[in-house]
């Protein structure tokens, strides 16, 4: 049995700089005398802690505060300059790649496109080249990058750093961390794409004040960040949020996964598109036919949401049911889990009303009215840069939370 070594007073003062760089991180800008009364811990001990981290540059003073009586207090803040992360937002068709300060605000960030031929090094390559390309633009010393955080879609073991299965690629246990932490020499870590776009909302973005929020990215594939009071929750092996792969319709069309009519063989980008084709083959008309020349094979589904705009009927309905169907995964989390919040990220979330107003209809069909009533349904607070600045926010989180500066 594990013993606390309670006089393991290294362990203590890095536990000790933690909470007041994650109090000073909440609260700036805030004086000594506050962290004090918020942390508990005492006034010398803050003392002591702050003049290091001053010392390493990640906070610095400034001006005075307003004195209760005595002499008035230096205030401290976060120096945002100090050190920065790169953020990794790999996606099925492309991938996002940010340098962000220790705010989480993003100073670079590229886009690259994964070709059609995608074999675990072409991936790879690309995604070094990207950090190569995103650290050379951003102007910084390379020394001041603390680490790299990834999201990555599907199965993921963040504990290892392991990408268990990426269905767009095929891949199976292909271990990410090493990988990267061989070609960079910092610290990588790792999760699931819609789990990171979670930790940024929770961190950066509207889930700030949020103990219990569902992450919703709806793009090329559909997958779910969970927070259960306060923290992410996983599933006993990696497994939970898989909203994708909930069945929505019977006979539906067959999914990645094996099975037929999930949701996103209904409501991804892809899926989209396919809905749309498929009335156009049985006759029906939409301007969509104009935007792409009469070319089926290069409609998108931001044509599609183009042409609703424009008030095209037939991209209207597709995306009228489209929320539909994602309402009624919603409204399975609402009555399974009551959160207070269902955020929606990812390429089909920029659809708007056309999506989101069929959504919540849905929800309020279909769920218990208890749990649904004071339960917000919107987008992501971060937008397209909700997934980098989450993934960047995995190495922030151990810096903030469980320290290990140097
Ligand atoms: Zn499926």
């Amino acid at each position: 049995m594990t013993k606390l070594n309670i006089a393991d007073k290294s362990l203590i003062r890095q536990i000790n700089m933690s909470a007041i760089l994650q109090v000073i991180r909440e609260k700036e800008p805030i004086s000594r005398a506050e962290i004090s009364k918020l942390t508990g811990l005492n006034p010398a001990t803050v003392s002591n802690n702050v003049s290091d981290l001053i010392q390493m540059k990640i906070v610095r003073e400034i001006g005075s505060g307003e004195s209760s009586g005595g002499r008035k207090p230096v205030l401290l803040e976060l120096n945002p300059k100090a050190f920065y992360i790169i953020g990794v937002d790999m996606g099925t068709t492309k991938v996002i790649t940010a340098v962000t300060d220790i705010e989480g605000k993003i100073v670079k960030k590229v886009v690259m496109r994964f070709p059609k031929d995608r074999t675990v090094k072409v991936v790879i390559d690309i995604i070094k080249d990207s950090i190569y390309k995103v650290i050379e633009g951003s102007n910084i010393e390379v020394d001041k990058i603390l680490g790299i955080g990834m999201g990555v879609h599907g199965l993921v073991d963040c504990d290892k750093g392991i990408s268990i299965y990426a269905p767009a690629f095929d891949w199976h246990n292909i271990d990410i961390k090493k990988i990267f932490e061989d070609e960079f020499s910092v610290p990588v870590n790792i999760d699931n794409d819609a789990r990171v776009m979670a930790l940024g909302e929770k961190w950066f973005g509207r889930a700030k004040n949020a103990l219990d929020f569902v992450c919703l990215n709806i793009g090329t594939a559909i997958g779910s960040g969970i927070y259960l009071n306060g923290e992410l929750y996983r599933g006993s092996s990696f497994g939970a949020g898989e909203i994708g792969h909930i069945n929505i319709v019977n006979r539906g069309p067959r999914c990645n996964c094996g099975n037929y009519g999930c949701l996103e063989v209904m409501a991804s980008g892809p899926a989209i598109v396919d809905r749309f084709i498929e009335r156009i083959n049985c006759g029906e008309k939409s301007k969509v036919i104009d935007f792409v020349d009469g070319n089926l094979s290069d409609i998108t589904g931001e044509i599609i949401f183009k042409a609703a705009i424009e008030g095209d009927e037939l991209s209207k309905t597709i995306l009228n049911e489209t929320g539909r169907y994602i309402g009624l995964a919603v409204s399975v989390i609402i009555n399974l889990l009551n959160p207070e919040m269902i955020l929606i990220g990812g390429g089909v979330s920029k659809a708007g009303e056309f999506i989101f107003d069929a959504i919540k209809d849905t929800v309020f069909q279909k769920s218990m009215k208890h749990n649904v009533e004071n339960t917000y349904i919107g987008p992501t607070g971060l937008g397209e840069d909700c997934g980098v600045i989450g993934a960047a926010t995995l190495i922030l989180k151990d810096i903030f939370k469980a320290p290990k500066l140097y």
